[in-house]
């Protein structure tokens, strides 16, 4: 892949650039609630700027930018330090599955409301006997007339307090092979059988939660891609996680890194020859993996949407990320770890980084068979 810029793709940066100059929001208030209304506030502002979703063809409300202009989207954002909308599922997950699987009228009635940030998405795969192995899990959906009926518990579900919708896999029929008894619902969170318990992380925020389920209702036309197609469609959305959130997410470290390296340098301790070192060390893994990214955005220009290759980015992220987040700690010393410092929360907060969007152990199954063709385990 040719790494310089064209002519439009620097026109592009160049205007996001100057849009982003003047009108940054300024730095994100603390305190989970207060972030989230901030960003959802700074996601409605990119929104009426026709900045929300750059890579979304111009007919759902994007600028149909290249796979290159939606990255420097993503690098331009992080360089600013600006902060990422709050609708974050919704743009990168619930979004592209709509735009892969849905019927018109579902593009129609629920792309704009994401992009907008009207509407916030999360996505309730995870169970308490699911999780890597989403095929067994266990929420049953049974037709009641119109609609469907479903019955179980979800766990892990990040953002559920904030969300309107739930991108939802449930069990429609018992006696096919797991992957093919699974239907993708769009589930109304806001209605008398969905009730959403926060679990407290270790940082202290209780970003997800567990979702409980009892007759919760969802009209037939709120199926996703057809009754039984539930793995397929569900693939579709764990490919552009994968993919889209180590892209966006690979910047933020390189943004992180940054302010290490000027808060070592501003404190002298950069003249210790052991941190410098380290510190080098991590600045090539970024380097490598921001090419590694763009190497990804490579075949997803290939086959139309992102492949088996993402979980790699995943995995270098949540790797990189980790070590960088401890080596923060230990070189800025134990005040970084002092509440109110944001090194101490980001290094706890890292912790999930190989749980989150598919664990480490998962992904290197997938690269090992996928990736690299070798043998599946008998
Ligand atoms: C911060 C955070 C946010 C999340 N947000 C969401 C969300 O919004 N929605 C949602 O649905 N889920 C969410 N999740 C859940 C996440 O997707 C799951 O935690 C993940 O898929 C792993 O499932 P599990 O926790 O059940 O662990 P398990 O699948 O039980 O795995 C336990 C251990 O066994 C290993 N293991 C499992 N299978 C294999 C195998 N075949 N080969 C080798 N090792 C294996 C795993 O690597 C892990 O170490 C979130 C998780 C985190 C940490």
């Amino acid at each position: 892949m040719d790494l310089t810029f064209n002519e439009s793709e620097s026109a592009f940066r160049d205007e996001l650039r100057a849009w982003i100059k003047a009108n940054h929001p300024g730095e994100e208030p603390a305190g989970e609630d207060e972030g989230y209304a901030f960003r959802r506030d700074w996601q409605r502002q990119l929104y009426e700027a026709g900045w929300a979703a750059v890579h979304w063809p111009t007919e759902y409300g994007g600028r149909d930018a290249t796979l290159v202009e939606a990255a420097i989207f993503n690098e331009e954002l992080a360089r600013a330090r600006a902060p990422f909308p709050a609708n974050v599922l919704g743009l990168l997950l619930a979004g592209p599955t709509l735009m892969i699987w849905g019927d018109d009228e579902q593009k129609q009635r629920y792309l704009d409301p994401i992009m907008s940030g009207d509407e916030i998405w999360c996505q309730g795969f995870s169970e308490p006997e699911a999780g890597s192995d989403l095929a067994s899990l266990k929420s049953k959906a049974v037709r009641d007339g119109d609609d469907w009926l479903i019955t179980g518990q979800k766990v892990w579900t990040s953002g559920a307090q904030y969300s309107k919708w739930c991108m939802l896999v449930a069990r429609t029929d018992f006696d096919a092979p797991k992957h093919k008894g699974l239907t993708y619902f769009i589930l109304d969170m806001e209605q008398e059988g969905v009730e959403v318990r926060p679990l407290r992380q270790i940082t202290g925020d209780p970003e997800f939660n567990e979702l409980f389920l009892e007759n919760a209702r969802v009209p037939a036309a709120n199926v996703l891609g057809g009754e039984g197609n539930g793995w397929t469609v569900a693939l579709t959305t764990l490919m552009n996680e994968r993919a889209g959130l180590a892209f966006g997410l690979q910047v933020g470290m390189k943004v992180a890194l940054d302010e290490l390296t000027e808060e070592l340098a501003a404190s002298g301790k950069l003249d210790d020859p052991m941190i410098a070192d380290e510190l080098g060390a991590l600045h090539i893994k970024c380097e490598i993996l921001r090419l590694t990214a763009y190497r990804g955005l490579t075949a997803t220009m290939k086959y139309g949407q992102p492949g088996p290759e993402g979980s790699l980015t995943k995995w270098m992220w949540s790797q990189g990320n980790q070590e960088l987040m401890q080596f923060a700690t230990k070189a800025l010393g134990p005040q970084s770890l002092a509440g109110g410092s944001n090194w101490g929360r980001s290094m706890l907060r890292s912790r999930g980084n190989s749980i989150e969007g598919g664990t480490t152990e998962v992904l290197k199954n997938i690269i090992a068979e996928r990736v690299l063709g070798l043998p599946r385990k008998k």
